[in-house]
């Protein structure tokens, strides 16, 4: 194996995925399975599919293929607006996507009709983060518009929390989400067939014990892979949070000053990195950089500090040597950068060693 490399430990992706939908299951809300971070890699999928995973979502046409290709039979879900020159393939490859825009929906509607489909929809409202979502007292009109598209037939509400201003689910804004649920079934005299309460980061407002209301979807990615909650980073009780290591090769060792000279300008980056004066310093240089992972997010297993990043290289305060290989745990930015770079080799495989039990 060609250092870098990136090891996935399924039976440790499984591991969460079957925590995660026996603990949903007894509020009676569905985990739906989020892979773009692991690029719908088959063996993950299957992975996520082993552990109870029914439902998948992507956000990209290139996943929603891979989701075709290794989950036959399950419910395909795309999780961002389609572009309306994508929506051809969108009704052929999802069997439901969020929306938010009338002129997307209008776009779906007549490629549904095209393609002899019926295309569900998840209207998307906006409850505080600002990133997609219909405003709540635009929802009516909007839902008024969709029952009326031919080929596409409503399937549900949902909400995006958390992603761009870190807004956590809370009473109040799941409180407006079932409120908004209950308003739309009583003013058009439907019923809903999915409400989707947010992604990982619903996970720790569900498990204070509080009714999840009408909510009976999420949508989980990190949760999964990661084993974290997005909000505070920390690992969720129960679940394997290193299914996931990072491998670079040592490619130099040397005692240097901690403090650079010559005249400081912008680096590669367009940053300035503090300095500090902490005498001479044992470096480590792995061949890795930002081309290939968010060196920001990663974090060395044997605890040693990691002091900088370029584009190819990533310095340590360690003392290896040249043909080491130093392992790393990732966060959310880093397996989605590593998983997407062609300079990583991902290797996947499946563990017998005891997971963690159940949390109570
Ligand atoms: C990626 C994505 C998710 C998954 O988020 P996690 O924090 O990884 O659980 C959920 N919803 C939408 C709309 C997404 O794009």
């Amino acid at each position: 194996m060609d250092a870098p490399w990136l090891e996935v430990n399924l039976s440790k992706i499984r591991h969460n995925a079957h925590s995660l939908v026996k603990m949903l299951g007894l509020s009676g809300i569905e985990a739906m399975g989020v892979t773009k971070a692991a690029m719908s890699l088959p063996g993950i999928v299957r992975a996520m599919q082993l552990g109870g995973i029914t439902c998948f979502g992507e956000v990209r046409l290139s996943g929603l293929r891979a989701l075709r290709q290794s989950s036959s039979g399950r419910r395909i879900v795309l999780l961002r607006s389609p572009m309306i020159s994508q929506v051809d393939r969108v009704v052929r490859l999802a069997d439901i996507s969020f929306n938010t825009d009338l002129n997307v929906l209008r776009a779906l509607s007549a490629a549904a009709v095209a393609a002899k489909r019926c295309h569900g929809i998840v209207l998307m409202v906006e409850l505080g983060d600002l990133r997609e979502g219909i405003m709540p007292a635009d929802l009516q009109e909007s839902v008024q518009y969709a029952l009326q598209m031919p080929g596409l037939s409503l399937v549900g509400i949902g909400a995006n929390l958390a992603c761009r201003y870190g807004i956590s689910p809370d009473a109040v804004n799941m409180g407006e989400l079932n409120d908004l649920v209950e308003e739309t079934e009583r003013t058009h005299g439907i019923s809903l067939e999915m409400v989707s309460g947010g992604s990982s980061s619903s996970l720790s407002w569900l498990c204070t014990g509080v009714d999840p209301g009408r909510i009976n979807s999420i949508r989980l990615g990190e949760a999964i892979l990661l084993g974290r909650d997005p909000l505070t980073g920390e690992a969720l009780s129960g679940l394997c949070d290193d299914a996931f290591t990072l491998f670079g090769e040592v490619i130099e060792c040397k005692m240097k000053p901690s403090l650079p000279w010559g005249v400081v300008k912008r680096n590669g980056f367009g940053e300035t990195p503090a300095t500090k004066d902490r005498g001479l310093v044992t470096q480590s240089i792995v061949a890795l950089g930002r081309q290939d992972t968010d060196p920001a997010a990663l974090t060395a297993l044997g605890g040693e500090q990691i002091t900088g990043s370029s584009s190819d290289h990533l310095m340590l305060e360690a003392d290896y040597k040249a043909g080491d290989l130093v392992a790393f745990t990732l966060g959310y930015s880093a397996l989605l950068r590593t998983m997407t770079s062609p300079t990583v080799e991902v290797h996947e495989f499946w563990s017998d060693a005891p997971m963690p039990l159940p949390s109570s």
